[in-house]
This record gives structure tokens, C-alpha cells and sequence, in this order.
């Protein structure tokens, strides 16, 4: 691993850790590039508790210029940020385009009728109409072209557990939109930090699934491989490097560095 573009921040109340304290890290475990992307704020979605405030975003940029100062040389640290798609929030990704380095996807809610009043959990998605909504929603985001980045792509997985028809084709059209759009989908090693099936062949968690990813290498997708930290402690920790193993193993076309699109 050179490069982590998802990294949290403790401004989101589910995270610990400022800036500096990724950075640290990073530089101990000898990262080149290190980008924060915390949990955007948006007061349209319930969950208050669990992402920044507005007011404090302006205080996240600020912390982060600080430690791009402090450690110029010796590590290249971006601003990013992790933000769900949702139907009328254009002028907030072009807002947030202006102010950050890239934008990482990460549909963490959806709504059958495209509303922002009844969003269900994307960690808890049953249905098939839900799981092919959630292919609609990450469609949606690709084509949009705000995202630099959709993290755990496979996370509609994560309370489906059988990998059947419905669940291929979900992961065909994802792939499929990718491709055509040539946007990075990510292997998320926080998933191996979640809930899962203890096997005699070892752990295989609910997300990253295999078979997914078996079809982003059919379609040759690009893909990146990142931490999702909620903790300094968890950047390149043995479960990251767990997943980075079975991630490397896999051969899939690995971009490592993304390229930054020209404000
Ligand atoms: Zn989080
Ligand atoms: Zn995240």
C-alpha cells in the first residue's frame, strides 16, 4: 500500500483522530500519498450523529492545509471527502467539488421513491427491487461524473447473503457503468472489520465479496485498494493487510494513485 484516498476524521463523532494523526501514521508506515475523506455533512439525512457538522467543514479544510503544510516533503496529503448521491444535492457536489481535491462515492443510504424522507440503510438492503434500486443509485452517481471514487461498491451484499441472479446482475450493471465511465470502483478493507462467515478456509466477510469482484475483473475495471480508517491504529493494520492480501492475489487492474481531475 502507497496510497490511502479513505481516511476518516474524529469530526465525524464515529472516528478518532485528527489530520496530523493519519499523517503520522502514514508516514510511519511509509505511505506516499494519504487523502482525508471523512463523512460529508448533510442536514437532509437522519443520521446526525455519525457525520460532520456543516459548520465544522470549513474547520476539516483548515485542518488538513495545516498538516499539508507542516508535512510538505514528506508526504503528499489531500482533501477529500465521502459523500452519498442523492437526486437534488447538485449544487452541494459542485460546492464541494470547488473546495476538495476529489470526491469519494459512498452510498451508505437509498429511498425506493428517490425521496431524502424515507432513506433505508444500504448496510441493510433484503430485496431484490432494493438491491436493483441501489444499482440505480450508483449508476446515477457514476454517470453524474461529481465522483472520483465509489467506495465498497459491493457493500448491497452486506444483509443479502446469497450471491444469486439478482445479485450478479446488480454487480454486472455497476461494472458496466464503470467501464463506460472509466470511474475507480474501491476494494474496502473496513468491510473486514464487519460482520462475516468463519469458514474453514478463513474469513470471508459480507463485503468485499469475491464474486463480485470476480466480475470487476471480467469487465477489467479500475480499482483501488483503500483502508477506510476510522482509526490511525486501523490505516495498515494485520485486518487491512488480511485484505490487502486477497486483494492483491486477485490481479485486478490496480490504479494505486488517482489522478486528479482539473478544477
Ligand atoms: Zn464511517
Ligand atoms: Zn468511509
Amino acid at each position: 500500500m502507497k496510497t490511502n484516498y479513505h481516511t476518516h476524521h474524529y469530526l465525524c463523532n464515529h472516528a478518532t483522530g485528527k489530520t496530523e494523526d493519519y499523517v503520522k501514521e502514514a508516514i510511519k508506515i511509509g505511505l506516499e500519498v494519504l487523502g482525508m475523506s471523512d463523512h460529508a455533512p448533510n442536514t437532509r439525512v437522519n443520521d446526525q450523529g455519525v457525520r460532520m457538522k456543516p459548520s465544522d467543514f470549513p474547520f476539516y479544510l483548515e485542518d488538513i492545509e495545516d498538516a499539508q503544510r507542516k508535512y510538505a516533503g514528506k508526504i503528499k496529503i489531500l482533501k477529500g471527502i465521502e459523500v452519498e448521491y442523492f437526486y437534488d444535492h447538485e449544487e452541494y457536489y459542485e460546492f464541494l467539488r470547488e473546495k476538495l481535491d476529489y470526491l469519494i462515492h459512498g452510498q451508505h443510504y437509498i429511498s425506493m421513491t428517490k425521496r431524502m424522507d424515507d432513506l433505508i440503510s444500504g448496510f441493510n438492503l433484503k430485496t431484490v427491487e432494493q438491491i436493483n434500486r441501489y444499482a440505480s443509485y450508483l449508476e446515477d452517481a457514476i454517470e453524474s461524473g461529481y465522483f472520483d471514487i465509489i467506495a465498497h461498491p459491493d457493500l448491497y451484499m452486506n444483509n443479502y447473503p446469497k450471491f444469486d441472479k439478482y445479485a450478479v446482475s446488480v454487480a454486472h450493471r455497476i461494472c458496466k457503468s464503470a467501464k463506460k465511465h472509466n470511474i475507480i470502483l474501491e476494494y474496502n478493507a473496513n468491510g473486514y472489520r464487519r460482520g462475516g462467515k468463519n469458514t474453514e478456509k478463513g474469513f470471508f466477510p459480507n463485503y468485499p465479496r469475491l464474486e463480485f469482484w470476480k466480475i470487476v475483473k471480467e469487465y477489467n475495471c479500475k480499482t483501488i485498494f483503500s483502508s477506510d480508517c476510522h482509526s490511525p491504529e486501523f490505516l495498515y493494520n494485520d485486518t487491512v493487510k488480511e485484505a490487502e492480501e486477497v486483494y492483491l492475489k486477485m490481479g485486478l487492474n490496480n490504479v494505486e494513485y488517482l489522478e486528479l481531475k482539473k478544477k
